[in-house]
């Protein structure tokens, strides 16, 4: 029930944290991968990791706020493995603190164009594939800061709110289509973005948490591929904690 083998995964953001996590995981699991990020570079390490464990997997540069750029990448990891049957959206972008009167519409713009846009461009896409082969299971990164407001986080927070109402809608688009969407809602995660959030002081991040640690992105990529896989059937337009109880 919970083989990826033979399956096709597309991820967003591979090359960092918990995209990277869910592609190693994937690929441990017998998934082909598609590992997508803005930039090439960290990708190749990824892609070495991947290849040295017996996967298999394609890298290819996407910036998910460009529309060819994720238009192409779908393109090319079809035309690489034949179909799609799990696509993680999960590339995003953290805000720099401030008030609603004090940020600016580019800093605004930029992180809607990412992390909600970017998402919605990948679902256009991937789906149009899964409709195409007649299944798939699409997973969205959003945040417990789309449940939650955040001082100084209004972008950010706007941006993950409206990415779970885009998940549940989807969910019911396709929902008599063999296609499943659902979001994982990651609590204080240890990832490179939480280094840049708390400026290096991450005892300010673990001192939020409930059960006083940060998450590790495997522990996001667990749920991400149990949502994906058959063991997660009954389970459409669902937003999943994995916080820690940060979000209580
Ligand atoms: P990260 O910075 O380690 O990784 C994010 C990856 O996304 C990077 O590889 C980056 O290059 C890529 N990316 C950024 N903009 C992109 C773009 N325009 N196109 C394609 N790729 C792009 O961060 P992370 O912590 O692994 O975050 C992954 C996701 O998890 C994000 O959506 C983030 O909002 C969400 N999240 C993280 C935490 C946390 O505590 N780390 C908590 C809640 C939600």
């Amino acid at each position: 029930m919970r083989s990826f083998t033979g399956k096709v995964a597309f991820i967003t953001g591979a090359a960092s944290g918990i995209g990277r996590a869910a592609a190693l995981a994937f690929a441990q699991e017998g998934g082909r991968v598609a590992i997508t990020d803005r930039t090439e570079a960290p990708l190749e390490q990824l892609r070495g990791e991947i290849e040295a464990g017996g996967g298999e997997e394609v890298a290819i540069r996407c910036d998910v706020s460009v529309p060819e750029d994720v238009e192409n990448a779908v393109a090319a990891t079809v035309e690489q493995f034949g179909r799609l049957d799990c696509a993680f959206n999960n590339a995003g972008v953290e805000n720099t603190a401030a008030p609603v009167h004090q940020i600016a519409l580019d800093a605004w713009d930029r992180i809607i164009a990412i992390n909600l846009r970017g998402t919605f461009l990948c679902m256009k896409h991937e789906i149009a594939q899964m409709l195409r082969q007649g299944g798939g299971v699409v997973v969205n990164t959003a945040s417990g800061a789309g449940i939650r407001g955040v001082a100084g986080g209004a972008s950010y927070a706007a941006s993950k709110h409206a990415l779970i109402g885009l998940t549940k809608s989807a969910a019911l688009d396709y929902a008599k289509s063999n296609i499943r969407v659902n979001a994982v809602l990651p609590g204080n995660i240890a990832t490179p973005m939480m280094d840049r959030f708390t400026g290096g002081d991450i005892q300010k991040a673990i001192d939020l948490e409930p059960v006083g640690r940060l998450g590790k992105p495997e522990e996001i990529a667990e749920a991400v591929l149990w949502m994906c896989s058959d063991l997660g059937a009954f389970v459409t337009g669902a937003s999943i904690s994995v916080d820690g109880g940060w979000s209580l």
